[in-house]
């Protein structure tokens, strides 16, 4: 009894919420600011959660292809709405967002990921994921993904309420808007959500190859005078602060893919 209360308080779960293309890479239709950092760390983290063996649960959006109304980003069928490749298990199982609770028995012991497509930002408006989300016995929940201002902040609000531990990594969570992030954030920690970086999590790397996005910025090339990182500056990156990561990039073999 004593020895499963111990394994029950240990047991991590990571929560991977909308690492698609449309929100992590500067052609993506609704590219996160700084997303080239971001990248970096999510990789990071993903590569620490296969290697400890930490079962993954994924939400992602999806919304009906209806030619230009409401959201343009993530539709259904489109390689924005994709997820970037290195948050792909190959041990995994997708659902749909049709309403339905069901689940597989023991599907937390079959599959390493269990991705859920989800129609709306919050996850818990979403049968299927409430359900799982509520049941699933874990002693931590850690959060990675974009973005901090909407789905990020409804999962971990959506998770305190129901008494869980949360742990948001703060530099592999992405945000539109810089000053709504950090209200969002401290909203999560009041609540009771710890936020930690990702080399406290997954220790110091030297790895800075984002290995998804071909932006300038992400494959690290120099540019001239004046260019925007990214094109069409699609992910709201300044050009100075580019070049200074830039400055600071080192070729390196990627760990993990
Ligand atoms: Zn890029």
């Amino acid at each position: 009894m004593i020895l499963q209360m111990v394994k029950m308080r240990r047991k991590l779960v990571l929560i991977d919420i909308n690492t698609q293309r449309d929100f992590l890479l500067a052609e993506g239709k609704a590219c996160i600011r700084n997303h080239r950092r971001v990248l970096v760390h999510i990789r990071r983290v993903m590569a620490w959660a296969r290697r400890k063996n930490i079962p993954i649960i994924s939400t992602c959006d999806v919304y009906p292809n209806n030619n230009g109304d409401e959201n343009h980003y993530c539709l259904d069928g489109t390689e924005g709405q994709k997820k970037i490749r290195y948050t792909l298990l190959d041990n995994r199982v997708t659902f749909a967002a049709d309403g339905n609770t069901d689940l597989p028995r023991d599907m937390m012991r079959q599959y390493k990921q269990i991705i859920f497509h989800k129609r709306c930002v919050d996850p818990f408006d979403e049968p299927r994921i409430d359900r799982l989300l509520s049941e699933v016995r874990a002693g931590e929940f850690i959060l990675i993904g974009a973005c901090a201002e909407d789905a990020i902040k409804a999962t971990a609000l959506g998770l305190l309420q129901r008494g869980k531990r949360v742990t948001v990594v703060v530099d592999a969570v992405g945000a539109h808007n810089k000053k709504d992030a950090q209200m969002a954030l401290r909203k999560m920690q009041a609540k009771g959500a710890r936020l930690v970086e990702t080399k406290s999590l997954a220790g110091a790397t030297h790895l800075r190859m984002v290995g998804a996005c071909h932006c300038e910025s992400c494959l690290g090339r120099s540019r001239t005078r004046g260019e925007p990182a990214c094109p069409e500056r699609t992910c709201g990156e300044p050009v100075e602060s580019s070049r200074r990561i830039e400055s600071k990039t080192q070729a390196g073999v990627p760990e993990d893919n």
